[in-house]
């Protein structure tokens, strides 16, 4: 497979969508971000790296914090965590109130902001300090030091965080929540602060290709809970368009507000994509774009 042939072609193909979409304003940090930017870079099984446009710009990776969190949280204590967060795909809002209060505190999913604050606070539990967990993860699988927080993000996410600190409330009011809602917020705000490049993206996703295994050649997660991550991924992972994203793009992936999207294709590679312009779902426009032609072009899916 010539990667940086198919990228470039890739490139060309989805440049209508590059710059589409509305860039998230609920924060200046993310506001003041170029919508013309892309980037695409592919991670594959065998250590290969290749990427195009804008894949060494470090970015908010915001949601995506969320699989990584998940995954730390499996690795300490396997299966326990779905007793507190349910797997089932919300069809609203990633920061919708509405469905937590009539499920009674259990949010639907890991991957819309209610659930990633439950599991936000067991990872706090489990570890004392659960976006240093996230932090330290992510540098290790990168093998990178330029991986890190954003603080001015993170404040940012702080002072205009209302919502978030509703569902962590209504969250503690059914007893979902172990820790203060004080230490849960700023230790998930943190999380989604952090900044990456699409490469780095890419190679911290490389576990979840090899159905578990971490970079270093250990077992992060048995093989049977990376398959249901990834399960949780394909149908849950992109908010309320993840049947869209089934359909078009037919693997596991999980988006973030800042534009990004990780993409797992089992066995062979991970895929990170960057555009800041989403859709009303909250998807980076030109990044499902990328994601459509790269899949359709290679025939690779999980179906
Ligand atoms: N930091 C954002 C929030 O909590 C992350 C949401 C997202 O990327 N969808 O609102």
């Amino acid at each position: 497979m010539n990667y940086e042939r198919l990228l470039h072609r890739i490139v060309a193909e989805i440049a209508p969508s590059i710059g589409a979409g509305r860039v998230a304003d609920y924060i200046p940090a993310l506001a003041e971000v170029d919508p013309g930017l892309f980037g695409m870079a592919v991670a594959t099984a065998e250590g290969g790296l290749y990427g195009v446009g804008d894949w060494q710009t470090p970015m908010s990776i915001q949601s995506v914090s969320k699989v990584f969190s998940l995954a730390l949280v499996l690795e300490r204590e396997g299966e326990r965590i779905w007793r507190r967060v349910g797997r089932e795909p919300s069809g609203d809002p990633f920061n919708s109130l509405l469905q937590l209060e009539h499920d009674r505190g259990i949010p639907r999913n890991p991957f819309v902001n209610a659930g990633a604050l439950v599991v936000t606070d067991r990872l706090l539990t489990l570890t004392g300090d659960a976006r240093g967990a996230v932090l330290g993860f992510l540098q290790a699988e990168t093998a990178s030091k330029s991986v890190d927080f954003a603080p001015a993000v993170a404040a940012s996410e702080a002072e205009h965080g209302h919502r978030n600190a509703a569902l962590a409330h209504l969250i503690a009011d059914y007893g979902n929540l172990e820790n203060t809602v004080e230490a849960v917020l700023e230790h998930y705000q943190w999380q989604c602060s952090i900044m990456m490049t699409c490469a780095e993206l890419a190679q911290a996703g490389l576990f979840l290709v090899r159905h578990g295994v971490a970079s270093d050649g250990s077992r992060l997660l048995s093989r049977s809970d990376a398959k249901r991550l990834n399960a949780a991924l394909l149908t849950c992972g992109t908010y309320d368009s993840a049947g869209e994203v089934a359909y078009r793009v037919g693997l596991p992936a999980k988006s973030g507000v800042g534009g990004a999207i990780l993409a797992v294709v089992p066995n062979r590679c991970a895929l990170a994509v960057w555009g800041p312009g989403l859709d009303d779902s909250g998807n980076s426009v030109a990044g499902i774009a990328a994601l459509d032609a790269f899949t359709t072009s290679t025939g690779w899916s999980v179906f």
